[in-house]
């Protein structure tokens, strides 16, 4: 058995463990994968909204270069832009400067109502641009290459305005214009609706000035949030955008999953440890059913050997006329009689059992008095039991009320069982039967001061072919069926079988039969 376990534990839970250990090695490898993956969709995201922020930028820088550069000078520069401004309304101003440094720059407001001091702001974008002198000239070779780009520049302590700046086209090569815009005001009416349909119900994305705090999110109901993933946006380098998952974020979903994923393994394992320990049960006991029967045949021929070895001898001695005196011969046919009743007896034993394994034994159930049955064997054994040397003692029940039973059947098992306790006593030699009532049941008990049984085995005694490997048992012969027939029997009673027992004190096993049960009188199958 050992041997089964260790070879099950080898070639199924071994490679199980270790395709287990490895999948717990890859799952955390996969879900640094996957959150690779959210991190890189996010940021794909986040790259498209910078996008369109800048094309809605680059859409009015062109119209801009276009119509102020136009060489029909039919309109003028300030007709142009005030137009630019008023269609598209998401700048708060629009300056050109001639060149790196003018002698003035020219100013377009939005506002109408606003009456600014064009001087001191000229003033101060002048000093701006010259500040940044090294951005422009940067402008102005991409320029050259034939491309105009929109570069941000940070304006100082300025939480409302956020400049932009670019370089004319080729009529006016050192010619920068300048878009002043307010950053908030962008974002609530110009980026909002893009976030919201990029966003839509899965993420939250948001803009956040980290300096002041300021945070607009694209779904109002969280107000407050860290966001999972950061990037600067790049028409306005004091804000990030910012992007998060509703809900959870990545690292409690990657989490999540990986909880889930160790439960299922764990679960899996449970599944297949408790899959092995039935295998091993199912191996375990058809080993057992093979040893047992393997025994049973040699018990059995040894058990039929020696009563009929017994016959013979004496039956020869008699026949030859070898015996003097009617007394021993009178012992001899006791003998002979006795001994072939035991040899009836396995055989019977045997054939009862067959027949209830076919499901063919048929019951007789009749209403009994079991004081009446029990009489009858106590009496046909106490006879052979004194001359064994057992002291043989018989309760009888009172006002029992009769029940239905098969009498020849459960005589039989009675007998098994006496056959028992005389089989499994050592020293003291004791047998008492009682008969008596308990709640609904009626009930004959063999009491014997024998060996005993351990608890362990009290729980296999029952099985077919079982045999007590230890001990007294080793010597004395038997077929392992008798407990099982016993069983069998009451159960055709819808009886029970009680047993109680304590080693070196000795056994008691109790039948019960349940009054006013439902048997069919007659015939009733095993
Ligand atoms: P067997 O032919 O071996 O007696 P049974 O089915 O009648 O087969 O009993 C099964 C086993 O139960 C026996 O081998 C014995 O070990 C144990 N057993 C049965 N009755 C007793 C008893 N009265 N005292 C001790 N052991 C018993």
């Amino acid at each position: 058995m050992k041997k089964i376990g260790l070879i099950l534990i080898l070639i199924i839970i071994l490679p199980i463990v270790f395709l287990l250990v490895n999948e717990l090695g890859k799952l955390n490898e996969n879900e640094k994968i996957l959150e690779q993956i959210y991190n890189d969709q996010l940021q794909a995201i986040l790259f498209s909204v910078n996008q369109y922020s800048e094309d809605v930028v680059r859409t009015t820088a062109n119209r801009i270069i276009t119509e102020t550069e136009s060489t029909s000078k039919n309109v003028s520069e300030t007709r142009t832009i005030e137009n630019i401004l008023n269609d598209s309304k998401k700048f708060t101003a629009i300056f050109v400067a001639d060149s790196i440094n003018p002698n003035k720059i020219r100013f377009y407001l939005r506002d109408k109502n606003i009456l600014p001091n064009f001087d001191s702001l000229s003033k101060f974008y002048k000093k701006i641009l010259f500040q940044n002198d090294s951005v422009i000239n940067r402008l102005y070779n991409y320029q050259k290459q034939g491309y105009i780009k929109i570069d941000p520049i940070r304006l100082p302590n300025s939480v409302n305005e956020s400049l932009l700046i670019f370089t004319g086209a080729g009529s006016y090569p050192k010619r920068i214009y300048g878009l002043i815009i307010n950053p908030q005001e962008f974002i609530t009416q110009i980026l909002s609706p893009r976030l919201q349909e990029v966003a839509k119900n899965e993420f939250i994305i948001s803009v956040i000035n980290p300096k002041t705090g300021y945070q607009y999110n694209s779904t109002k109901d969280f107000k407050k949030l860290t966001v999972q993933t950061q990037k600067a946006l790049w028409i306005f380098p004091d804000y990030n955008l910012g992007i998060s998952l509703v809900g959870k974020s990545i690292d409690e979903l990657v989490t999540e999953r990986a909880m889930n994923n160790l439960i299922l393994i764990g679960i899996l394992f449970a599944v297949l440890i408790v899959a092995v320990w039935f295998v091993y049960r199912a191996v375990k006991s058809e080993l057992e059913l093979a040893q047992a029967k393997a025994d049973f045949v040699s018990n059995v021929s040894h058990e039929l050997r020696t009563p009929l070895a017994l016959i013979s001898m004496f039956a020869e001695t008699l026949e030859m006329d070898r015996v003097k005196t009617e007394e021993k011969k009178k012992e001899y046919y006791s003998i002979i009689s006795h001994e072939s009743n035991r040899l009836g007896r396995i055989v019977n034993t045997i054939l009862n059992f067959s027949k209830m394994e076919a499901g063919k034994r048929k019951f007789n159930f009749a209403e009994e008095d079991l004081n009446e049955v029990m009489i009858q064997v106590y009496q046909n054994y106490d006879y052979h039991l004194f001359n064994k040397g057992f002291d043989f003692e018989y309760e009888p029940g009172i006002d029992i009320p009769k029940v239905l039973m098969d009498r020849e059947a459960v005589s039989e098992a009675i007998v098994n069982l006496i056959d028992n306790a005389v089989k499994y006593s050592d020293e003291t030699k004791f047998i008492k039967l009682v008969i008596g009532q308990e709640n609904n049941f009626v009930f004959v008990e063999v009491q014997d001061k024998g060996i005993g049984i351990s608890e362990e085995d009290q729980k296999k005694i029952f099985e077919k072919f079982y045999r007590v490997s230890t001990g007294l048992v080793h010597s004395t012969k038997g077929t392992g069926l008798g407990l099982s027939l016993v069983k069998q029997v009451m159960n055709a009673h819808k009886g029970k079988v009680i047993v109680k027992s304590k080693i070196g004190e000795g056994s008691s096993f109790k039948l019960m039969f349940p009054i006013n049960s439902q048997l069919n009188i007659g015939a009733n199958n095993a």
